[in-house]
């Protein structure tokens, strides 16, 4: 790509504010900045308040351009997209970064169509070689792993799924005061209208936990007891559960909730471990976790050095402590 290539990365603002995902968005647009050693601006659908402004300007977002009307258009990917489109030619983007959100995803073919440019989706890192700028990605799990290379003639436009994503503010970023612009085509923007009338978000009781986001696990340090009431924590706090392979083959679960090896190899945000011991079988497939939490009776089981945080106790005791709190917490019977 041409080194001045610029980048423009579009960040929803659910509710009006900057998420957890579109933190870490701005922060990998702006690694992937200096990376590139590319300008770059952020592009939204709904204006962002004086607050929203300075967290943007903590991830040292230089510009935010602002499509005009672009909050009517949320709910019609199709058209938000051809818009978005046209910025990144008004602007001369050579990369344009999404979220792999249902409205990202929906929006990056959409986008690539119009700039007759290159798409890569779930992209996870991006290397600069000799031969062109790497893309690697990674989609179920570790299922499927494929780098290419893109040469930069043709525009780019590339999602990152939130769990690759990290809000950490980089040190070498500097804090600014990002320019504000609103922006409208020049000739009105119609599409094929597809109105999304509503959305139907993933159950994590059935999700794919190669998809989940946030895993409570059980091990064989779990009796039929716990291993229940484990189940209505998950159920309570909507989360998704898996089980060691000991579980597994005690026959409480289907084979797609074993993790490890022989099992799915999860990304969740959060991961935590319970009455497991840490094996090198199991550990191997939790390992690219976000956040990892263990809770084991055996202080020095082989799990804790592998974990974010690791708490030394019996789940006998903990599990009906956890779940009366998390009851009185939701206002459910005590
Ligand atoms: C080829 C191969 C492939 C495999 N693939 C997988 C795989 O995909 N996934 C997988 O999970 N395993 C797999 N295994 C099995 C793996 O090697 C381990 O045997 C297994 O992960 C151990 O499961 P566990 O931690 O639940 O049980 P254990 O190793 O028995 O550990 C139970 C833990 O619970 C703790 N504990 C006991 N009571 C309590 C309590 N009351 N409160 C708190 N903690 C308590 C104990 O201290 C102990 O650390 C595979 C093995 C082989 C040979």
């Amino acid at each position: 790509m041409g080194d001045a290539g610029k980048i423009l990365v579009f960040v929803d603002l659910p509710d009006g504010e900057l998420d957890e995902t579109g933190r870490g968005l701005l922060s990998y647009a702006a690694r992937l900045a200096g990376t590139l050693g590319a300008p770059w601006s952020a592009a939204v659908a709904v204006m962002p308040d004086r607050v929203q402004l300075a967290a943007f300007g903590a991830y040292g977002t230089p510009a935010i351009v602002c499509i005009e009307r672009g909050a009517a258009l949320l709910d019609t990917p199709s058209l938000l997209g051809k818009h978005l489109a046209q910025l990144a030619r008004d602007e001369s983007a050579a990369v344009v970064l999404l979220p792999h959100t249902d409205l990202g995803s929906t929006m990056a073919p959409i986008v690539a169509d119009a700039l007759d440019g290159a798409i890569m989706t779930e992209l996870v890192t991006v290397r600069k070689g000799a031969d062109g700028v790497r893309l690697s990605r990674k989609v179920l799990g570790v299922r499927i792993a494929e780098t290419r290379v893109w040469d930069g003639s043709r525009p780019l436009i590339v999602t990152v799924p939130p769990r690759a994503l990290s809000q950490v503010i980089m040190a070498s970023v500097r804090l600014t005061a990002p320019s504000l612009v609103a922006w409208r085509p020049a000739v009105p923007l119609s599409a094929a209208m597809a109105t999304i009338i509503g959305r139907i978000p993933p159950d994590p009781q059935t999700v794919d936990l190669t998809e989940a986001e946030v895993i409570f696990s059980a091990g064989k340090g779990c009796d039929p007891a716990t291993f229940d009431q484990l189940k209505e924590l998950c159920q309570l706090l909507n989360v998704s559960f898996g089980v060691t392979r000991p579980v597994y083959d005690l026959g409480w679960t289907g084979f797609e909730r074993m993790v490890g090896q022989t099992g799915r190899t999860v990304t969740p945000r959060l991961y935590v471990a319970l009455g497991i011991s840490g094996s090198m079988h199991h550990v191997g497939g939790i390992k690219d976790s976000r956040r990892i939490i263990a809770v084991n009776s055996d202080v020095k089981a082989p799990i804790f050095p592998n974990v974010d945080e690791g708490f030394v106790g019996d789940l006998k005791e903990l599990l009906p402590r956890l779940l009366k709190q998390v009851k009185a917490e939701i206002g459910g019977a005590p």
